[in-house]
């Protein structure tokens, strides 16, 4: 068989266009896109599935980890605060009034730890962390977008894009209406993986990792459970008899995977599914209170911490911690440390050779230990708002991204109710 097959050329019909073209519609893609429609701009947001929230729903990661600094202060405001009002309306979200941020009162660090709140080594604080249930999520996710007057895209894939010279035009998707491009003033790439960016020729840096499987059960006997010492390992939800299970693959599956390979995600998706049936028999016939307890749902996708970031005008690491940066355009706490900061700034945002090109969420441009911090959802609505107030500024001073001034986007940031620090 040849190793190669060549594709005859083919026209691409342009089916659209937009000024901000956000692909991927995890926490950060949907904040991208409410920020550059709020900010005046058209916005386009595309994502390859049926509903938004990526990790944050479908991946069952249903735990804000963390709007705090870990000293009793809000440092993550804005959009995601917005997603917690909005829940809160709902009474889909659990998380500690603000009078109790910060404090090191032993009863209520374990009432929140109870619900998936407390992480990391002590001695604890209770943090402003929320817990939430995702299908309420998703719903105010679409509400989000649709009233900011997003054009939301779903079930289409991003695979390819057309530059002319340092610029994208167009971005080329599949669906099963066939191939389409989309053109587009600017681009924010949140795929979580740095798609966009690979198919623009940046630099991307790429790690493997063992693959999670949150998963949740239902009809579980609460008063046993909550007694046994066999928490934590599973969480109590908003759901009376439901738990959250952060179920991982680690020493359990045989090698870390490269989680844009689809090889390696369908060995993964098959091994983890088998390994988390074994773990809710075991659960059943040995922990207290999961007698009855039935395995309620698999998230959707599998938990990928990494995959591939961008190598952008500025990688933060781990060393620029509580350090201050001028160009800082979202600020984030740490959800296993007490204290500690990162201020990101916009260059961490922003490719080297695309000019119209941002990236948002877990792939943008900080070393593997900043990752820890700057991949939380939070985070990850934090820099998708940045972007998306950023690529709607740059359109409308006719500037480029990198000429932007950013003590106007930090001002408009600002108005909007994201935290910066002083
Ligand atoms: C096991 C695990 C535990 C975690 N625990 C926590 C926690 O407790 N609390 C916390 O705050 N954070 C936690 N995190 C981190 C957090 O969940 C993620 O980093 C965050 O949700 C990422 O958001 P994102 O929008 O950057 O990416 P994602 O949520 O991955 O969203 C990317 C979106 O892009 C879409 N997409 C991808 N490629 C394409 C394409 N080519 N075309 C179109 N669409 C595309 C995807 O379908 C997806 O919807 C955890 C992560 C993992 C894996």
């Amino acid at each position: 068989m040849p190793a190669y097959i060549t594709e005859p050329e083919r026209k691409i019909p342009v089916v659209a266009e937009t000024d901000v073209l956000v692909i991927g519609g995890g926490s950060a893609g949907m904040a991208a896109a409410v920020a550059a429609a709020r900010g005046g701009a058209r916005a386009m947001l595309v994502e390859r599935y049926g509903s938004l929230g990526g990790l944050a729903s479908n991946g069952l990661i249903i735990l804000l980890l963390t709007l705090d600094d870990g000293r009793g202060k809000q440092v993550v405001a804005g959009l995601c605060q917005e997603m917690v009002d909005r829940l809160a309306a709902r009474n889909a979200c659990l998380f500690p009034p603000r009078e109790e941020w910060g404090s090191p009162d032993e009863a209520l660090v374990e009432k929140y730890r109870r619900v998936g709140l407390v992480w990391g080594s002590g001695p604890h604080v209770v943090r402003y962390s929320v817990a939430y249930d995702p299908e309420e999520f998703k719903v105010e996710a679409d509400r989000m977008v649709l009233d900011a007057g997003v054009d939301l895209r779903f079930h289409r894939w991003a695979v390819g894009v057309r530059k002319d010279g340092e610029r994208i035009t167009h971005v080329i998707f599949e669906s099963k209406a066939g191939r389409e491009a989309i053109a587009c003033g600017a681009v924010v790439d949140a795929t979580g993986d740095a798609d966009i960016a690979v198919l623009a020729g940046e630099e991307v840096a790429a790690e493997r990792v063992h693959p999670w499987l949150w998963f949740r059960t239902a009809n579980v006997d609460e008063a046993p459970a909550e007694a046994s010492g066999l928490r934590p390992g599973y969480y109590r939800t908003i759901q009376p008899g439901g738990y959250l299970h952060p179920w991982g693959a680690a020493e359990r599956i045989e090698h870390d995977i490269d989680a844009t390979s689809p090889d390696d995600l369908t060995y993964a998706e098959v091994e983890c599914r088998r390994l988390v049936r074994a773990e809710v028999d075991r659960l059943r016939g040995k922990a207290p209170g999961f007698e009855q307890a039935y395995l309620s749902g698999f998230a959707a996708t599998l938990g990928i911490t990494e995959s591939r970031r961008l190598v952008g005008r500025h990688v933060l690491t781990r060393e620029e911690m509580d350090q201050p940066v001028e160009d800082v355009v979202a600020v984030t706490g740490n959800w296993t440390k007490y204290g500690a900061l990162y201020n990101i700034p916009f260059r961490s945002l922003q490719a080297r050779a695309t000019t119209n090109l941002l990236t948002a969420g877990r792939c943008i441009s900080v070393d593997h230990r900043a990752h820890h911090a700057t991949k939380e959802i939070p985070a990850c609505f934090a820099t998708g708002e940045a972007t998306g107030t950023a690529a709607a500024l740059a359109l409308q001073h006719g500037v480029a991204l990198a000429a932007l001034d950013v003590s106007s986007l930090q001002a408009k940031l600002r108005s909007a109710g994201a935290y910066l620090g002083r």
